[in-house]
């Protein structure tokens, strides 16, 4: 049986965790907090006393941390995991970090022998329970061969985006993109709403016509206009602005390191920083739409 190493059960990593469970794999998991240990648990994930304890005997050891600094620290840091992993274990990280950073991590794991890939993801919350997520990988073909059967339990669709970082570079690329196609919808509505248009209309229409675009399509951001979408229910639950505002800073970020310009990008990453100073982080991101009108 495929031993599994899993370490991050929050959000993300807990039913991701419990999707390889299901699918028949024996998984070790830690996390720094009791209430995710206590879901895994339940979920049937074996929970290891500390997140080096996880890679004992294990084929494979993913991670699915916040940040930059969390993955580089547990790997690179004071007994960081790549001072104990074994030859044999590969390396999958689904966070979403810079992308310097996982080429950094990755390249300390090269240097002592060790295999290792970048695996972000994109489906949301959902997309982890529903084992329906899309991974953007980067790394030697060979490691994502290897990957790729154990992704396809926790997902629907496996991207190989280039090299080490390439899946992080991938995932900044689109989530920006995202971002300014919905802020460019949310402020074209309230142009025509407040050009006495009504925002059913003008959506349809503008769905129909070369605006088209996947806010429009799937995800109105005016309430009411579309069934089932957080602007539907007051912008709860969703691909929350916290979150936007973070992969909008990696894209700065990337932007910056590789001398890209980036003027749209960073306007839209402006826009979500207002709404995260105005205490809207726990809303979803199509909740841009209440900067250009009274909601
Ligand atoms: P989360 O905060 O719910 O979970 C992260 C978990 O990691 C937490 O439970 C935390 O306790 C744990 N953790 C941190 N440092 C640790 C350590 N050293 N050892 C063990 N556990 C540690 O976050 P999430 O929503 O699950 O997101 C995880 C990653 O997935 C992020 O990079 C995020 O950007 C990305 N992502 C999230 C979504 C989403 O909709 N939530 C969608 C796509 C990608």
């Amino acid at each position: 049986m495929t031993k599994i190493g899993f370490i991050g059960l929050g959000n993300m990593g807990g039913p991701m965790a419990s999707n390889l469970v299901k699918s028949g794999m024996e998984v070790t998991g830690f996390d720094l907090m009791d209430e995710a240990i206590k879901i895994a648990e339940s979920n049937g994930i074996k929970i290891a006393k500390d997140a080096p304890s996880t890679t004992v005997n294990a084929d494979i050891l993913i991670t699915m941390l916040p940040a930059s600094q969390h993955v580089e620290s547990l790997y690179l840091g004071k007994k960081g995991l790549l001072e104990i992993l074994d030859k044999e274990t590969l390396i999958i990280d689904c966070s979403t970090i810079a992308p310097d950073s996982a080429r950094k991590v990755a390249y300390k794991a090269k240097e002592r022998n060790l295999r290792m890939i970048d695996a972000p993801v994109s489906g949301g919350v959902g997309g982890a329970q529903n084992a329906s997520l899309t991974f953007i990988v980067g790394g030697h073909s060979d490691n994502v061969t290897k990957a790729k059967p154990i992704l396809e339990r926790m997902g629907k669709n496996i991207f190989h985006a280039g090299n080490n970082g390439a899946g992080q570079v991938a995932k900044v690329c689109n989530n920006m993109l995202l971002a300014i196609h919905m802020c460019g919808t949310a402020e074209a509505i309230a142009l025509g709403v407040k050009n006495d248009l009504d925002p059913s209309v003008l959506s349809e229409i503008m769905r129909k016509s070369s605006g088209g675009n996947w806010s429009l399509e799937v995800y109105n951001p005016f309430p009411g206009v579309m069934d089932g979408v957080p602007a539907s229910r007051n912008y709860e639950g969703g691909f929350l602005n916290k979150l936007m505002s973070k992969d909008l800073g990696l894209a700065k970020e990337a932007s910056e390191s590789s001398n890209s310009q980036t003027p749209m990008g960073d306007l839209a990453r402006e826009l979500y920083q207002e709404l995260m100073e105005q205490g809207l982080e726990d809303l979803d991101f199509s909740s841009i739409q209440k900067k250009y009108l009274d909601l």
